[in-house]
């Protein structure tokens, strides 16, 4: 079998089942943001690795290579943000062809260290030629104080579900850079484009989330809300209702929507990238969470529930609406 017939997340299954259960300090392997190692007591170190290849991730003429470097650090951060992690150190490697010109390499550099802020050092990487575009993989480390971590598979029947950053304006970025959507005020081409290359992890919400006890469970959205929402519903056991005219949705993705003649929630739900973080809140500590994002000058939308059940059912004003056809990205299934 071909991994294009067999999908990217059932390749990863198998690739978990000959890599094997936890073992030794391991406490959470593959299967979430990012997996969990017992350190130092009460403490768990936390990595991620993710990789972005040229012709898939980006387009080298298309994306300035600040941004590149930029948003290949942000996703990672993002991730550790998802298990409510504070960022500590990032091994950065990258494949060059040889007649990459040094200043680009030095550009997306400084794009790597604007995303890493003043928490995450730069440690170490590897450096190789490719014959054929950049390749970039980076790993973080970060911790998380121990039970506490933000998981995939501690939603409950009853949460409240919360997205805090929007949804979409990652896909219609991404549409107007492949020039599917002309015709925009170039200040909204603008926001998306931006949107789309300069994705901002919500690592203070996260960490805020975690140290408080407010949450148990997030995802971020990497590839679109329907399928990470679907990640969490299967490793909790749970469904979930999702009220569309609760999404954090902005004017700009809405007139990009309109121009390109799609659904405005087409791209929220099935498009990728944006790189916002959906939770869960136990009953009852709502007052505390608004208290919490108030506190942080941050915003948190409250899209749904989390129910019995292992179905994920949308309402747009009151009235259930069929999930849409496509259902995110998935590296080998293409459409
Ligand atoms: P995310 O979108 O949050 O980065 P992914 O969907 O890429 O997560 O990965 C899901 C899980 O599968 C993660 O725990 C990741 O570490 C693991 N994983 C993905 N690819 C591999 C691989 N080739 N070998 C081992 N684990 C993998
Ligand atoms: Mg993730």
């Amino acid at each position: 079998m071909k991994v294009r017939e067999l999908g990217e997340f059932n390749l990863i299954a198998r690739i978990s089942e000959i890599t094997g259960q936890e073992k030794g300090r391991v406490v959470l392997g593959i299967g979430d943001d990012a997996s969990l190692l017992s350190s130092r007591p009460g403490f768990h170190i936390v990595t991620t690795t993710d990789m972005l290849i040229e012709g898939i991730h980006f387009l080298r003429e298309r994306i300035p290579f600040r941004d590149l470097g930029y948003k290949s650090l942000a996703v990672n951060v993002s991730d550790l943000a998802a298990m409510g992690a504070v960022p500590l150190q990032a091994f950065v490697s990258i494949g060059l062809p040889g007649d990459t010109d040094v200043r680009e390499v030095e550009a997306f550099y400084e794009g790597i260290m604007e995303a890493a802020g003043n928490l995450l050092q730069v440690s170490g990487g590897d450096t190789v030629s490719s014959p054929a575009g950049w390749a970039v993989s980076i790993t973080v480390i970060g911790e998380v104080r121990k039970d506490r971590e933000l998981r995939r598979d501690a939603a409950r029947a009853g949460e409240s579900l919360y997205l805090c950053g929007h949804v979409g304006d990652s896909a219609a970025g991404l549409s107007v850079i492949l020039g599917r959507v002309t015709s925009l005020d170039a200040k909204i081409a603008d926001f998306l484009v931006e949107a789309h290359n300069r994705p901002v992890p919500q690592i203070e919400v996260g960490m805020a989330l975690a140290e408080r006890g407010i949450s148990r469970c997030a995802i971020d959205i990497s590839d679109g809300l329907l399928q990470d929402l679907g990640h969490v519903c299967r490793a909790s056991g749970v469904g979930a209702a999702v009220h569309l005219d609760r999404l954090p949705l902005t004017q700009e993705m809405r007139a990009a929507a309109a121009a390109h003649g799609v659904d405005p929630h087409q791209w929220p739900l099935t498009g990728g990238e944006d790189y916002s973080l959906l939770f869960t809140v136990a009953p009852g500590r709502e007052r505390e969470l608004d208290r919490m994002i108030g506190e942080l000058g941050a915003e948190a939308a409250h899209i749904g529930e989390i129910t019995g059940g292992e179905e994920i059912t949308l309402f747009l004003e009151g009235e259930r609406r069929p999930l849409p056809g496509t259902g995110g990205y998935d590296h080998f299934r293409k459409g």
